[in-house]
């Protein structure tokens, strides 16, 4: 048997383990079937890192291993560094017979006066390229809704580009789901998950290091920080072998455990539907949505004209300016409940949209508090208080309310339900939310241990929970919740949400850290947060775009992609103006933020290219796209187009302000899902100019299917047309695709 002098093994038929006698560092890991090592040798490695209040630390005095294999059919190792400061540090590594993945755990012991902030293990330092000079290699991770890095050993940067510390749940800055994957197409590869069905922080990062390799770690924050008090993660984190079946293969593992946790507890959205436990207008009836119409001045014509050409509701996400005091994205936004009430919605805007059966949400900062205005001192005893040293790409520069405070509980309940009986609101809007703020505190008197990534993540959900539950007692019906961004520990409480990164490079925020990878189409966006939860809802809104010609011609792309995605396309009017009606658009003076004006006209096409949508959102595709699971897609081959963009609406001061480009991607986009165990449905639209014919392989028997037939659905025909599908006995399938259309192939029992 080979030697590994120095290290202690774990190893079985399918992996091979070993970890550093001398400092208890991961030092091999190979997967014993492909022979794959990957871990490069000879590199230096850091066991784990401590963090105090005086930064982070490797350092140990004494360092003991030993083989622990206490439970039957596992080999273990247990490791604990002491320090200087009397801190033990605990470890462990463990593997199951036949097992292909590894579990790993730690605690810290804190028997010195200092605090003690976080502890990151287990780290997998210096992994190397997996395939030929990692051209086919990826990461593939859950940072905002899944992001996707070709070649991130030649792509990401040590100390810049990559995700050096990723918080979970935050999925604006960091991670929506505890897991991600570092693959070589085809060859193999590394699963990396945290199992926490509790919503504790932590951190999954994935970034460069200094020896110039890829590295792996998880972070766990400190539940109670104080003197003497330590660190103990409940949950494993485990690593698991990966035969390199792109991103779907982690995807699987990931969606078996989830959907088992609390936050799916509530059913899918189609048994939720039956019961009546879901608004079934948000998912059934809403064809498109809008974000940021001003909500307090007369936007009738612009209303009226979307739909004239759009035949189905549209969901408004209204702007921020109906408050009594401003709500602004440039000068202030309200403090306590005075502050908000009476307030100032254009009375024309809500009556236009009843009167179509549109559906609208009024816009909060619904955790940012003006510290000097109504309640104001309430508001300051309950300020978050951010740790000074913040591991996140986000700075959290805003006056944040403690959700774990008394008083944020019942001022957000109380102005949300009064909201609801003044101006008899669809649903409910909040921006800058538990989704996108960093799951701690450090203050000392607001009744939570100090730091308590647990109790604040809780105190959202309970917030939430409480304020949707009294809106809803005065509705007499369902109230959906929309949030920025989307975490899976939200999943029982939030309906929709808005997110950018599908309109990308066309958009703004979350995303951004790699946008220049997404110009170039080294990282992409992937539906994982779909694949793993779509049937148990929260409806994505994406695409940042408005019906102008000068947006360019990756609206087509993206708005398919959106929909095929099983999302809703968005119109945006927060950091610009709206079309021009007649050579007329919104003055800058009425809004909200200080754009320019453009005076571009508004698009009769893009505007039907965008119904076609909708119309297939509520009808033939509805089951599908609103209320299905997500299958992983077929390998076809297809041309590419290239696309052009300009991304004009945000904040003018912002780099990417006026930014624009070409991007090359699929003349074709594409998704499979499944309805429960009824039915198959394969799309594939058209995002081109020109007709093409496709050839895929089709077999309804993976599925459990034998019917199948094809339908095309283009802009102008209001009814679909039978597409000829020509086939093989080996399964490869010929159809037409015709130019901007959609066609579905449906397999059926
Ligand atoms: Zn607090």
């Amino acid at each position: 048997m080979e030697k590994h002098p120095g290290l202690m093994l774990l190893r079985n038929e399918r992996l091979l383990a070993g970890i550093g006698m001398e400092d208890g560092s991961v030092r091999l890991l190979r997967d014993v079937r492909t022979g794959i090592d990957y871990i490069a040798n000879a590199a230096s490695a850091e066991p784990f890192r401590l963090e105090t209040d005086a930064g982070f630390s490797s350092e140990f005095e004494s360092f003991e291993c030993r083989r622990d294999d206490t439970a039957p059919g596992e080999a273990r190792i247990s490791l604990t560094w002491r320090t200087r400061s009397n801190v033990a540090v605990h470890g462990w590594a463990s593997l199951a017979e036949g097992a292909d993945s590894l579990e790993f755990g730690c605690s810290a012991d804190n028997g010195s006066e200092e605090r003690l902030l976080s502890l990151e293990y287990p780290i997998i330092p210096n992994l190397k390229e997996i395939t030929e000079g990692g051209e086919d290699d990826y990461v593939a991770h859950a940072f905002a809704t899944g992001l996707k890095v070709r070649n991130p050993l030649k792509h990401f940067v040590h100390g810049e580009t990559g995700w050096r510390y990723a918080p979970y749940p935050e999925s604006f800055s960091g991670a929506s789901m505890q897991f991600f994957a570092y693959y070589g197409m085809n060859k193999g590869g590394l699963y990396f998950a945290a199992l926490d069905g509790e919503g504790y922080a932590k951190w999954l990062n994935f970034y460069k290091n200094a020896e110039g390799f890829l590295e792996a770690s998880f972070i766990h924050g400190c539940e109670e920080m104080g003197a003497g008090k330590g660190i103990y993660p409940v949950y494993p984190v485990r690593i698991s072998l990966l035969e390199g079946r792109d991103w779907h293969e982690a995807a699987d593992l990931y969606k078996a455990w989830a959907t088992k946790q609390n936050w799916c507890a509530r059913g899918t959205l189609a048994q939720r539907r039956r019961s009546g436990d879901t608004a079934a207008w948000l998912h059934d009836e809403i064809g498109a949505a809008t974000f940021g119409i001003n909500a307090g001045s007369d936007r009738t014509l612009w209303l009226r004209k979307y739909r004239e050409l759009i035949p189905t509701p549209i969901f408004h996400v209204l702007g921020p300016d109906w408050t009594n005091e401003p709500q602004t994205f440039y000068r202030g936004f309200p403090g306590g409940f005075d502050d908000w009430f009476p307030t100032r919605f254009h009375a024309g805007n809500l009556a236009c949209l009843r009167e179509m059966g549109d559906k609208f949400a009024p816009f909060e900062f619904d955790y940012l508090y003006r510290f000097d205005g109504a309640d104001g001192e309430l508001g300051r005893a309950a300020a978050q208080k951010m740790p000074e040293r913040i591991k996140s790409i986000d700075a959290y520069a805003f006056p944040f309310l403690c959700p774990a405070h008394p008083y944020t509980h019942d001022f957000h309940v109380r102005r949300d339900e009064t909201l609801q009986r003044t101006d008899d609101v669809d649903a409910i809007y909040y921006d800058i939310s538990a989704n996108n703020i960093l799951k701690v505190c450090m203050d000392e008197t607001h009744g939570h241990p100090v730091g308590a990534g647990k109790a604040i993540e809780e105190a959202y959900r309970r917030n939430y929970a409480d304020t949707k539950a009294a809106m809803e007692a005065v509705a007499g019906q369902q109230v959906p919740l929309g949030t920025e961004m989307m975490n899976e520990t939200l999943l029982g409480v939030i309906d929709y949400y808005q997110a950018r990164a599908g309109g990308q490079p066309a958009a703004p925020l979350e995303g951004w850290p790699l946008r220049e990878l997404l110009k170039t189409g080294v990282a992409e966006l992937i539906p994982m947060f779909a694949y793993v939860y779509h049937e148990y809802g929260a409806v994505r809104l994406d695409g940042w775009g408005k019906l102008v010609e000068e947006i360019g011609s990756l609206y087509y792309f993206t708005v398919a992609r959106t929909y095929l995605w099983g999302g809703l396309y968005e119109l945006n009017y927060e950091y610009s103006p709206m079309e021009a009606l007649d050579g007329a658009e919104n003055a800058a003076e009425d809004h909200y933020y200080p754009f320019e004006a453009r005076g571009y006209a508004f698009s009769e096409e893009r505007a039907l290219y965008l119904a076609m949508y909708a119309r297939l959102r509520t009808g033939p595709a509805n089951k599908y796209w609103a209320y299905g699971t997500m299958l992983k897609p077929l390998e076809f081959s297809c041309p590419r187009l290239r696309m052009d963009w300009f991304h004009y609406n945000h904040g003018t001061k912002s780099k990417e302000y006026n930014d624009s480009g070409e991007l090359d991607a699929d003349a074709i986009v594409h998704s499979a899902w499944r309805y429960e165990k009824e039915s198959v449905g394969l799309f594939f639209a058209n995002v081109g100019k020109e007709g093409l014919i496709l050839r895929v392989r089709i077999e309804p028997e993976r599925y459990g299917m034998s019917g199948m037939a094809a339908w095309a659905y283009g802009q102008d025909a209001h009814r679909p047309a039978a597409i000829r599908l020509d086939r093989q006995p080996s399964g490869e399938t010929e159809f037409d695709v015709p130019a901007g259309s959609v066609v579905v192939v449906e397999l059926t029992i």
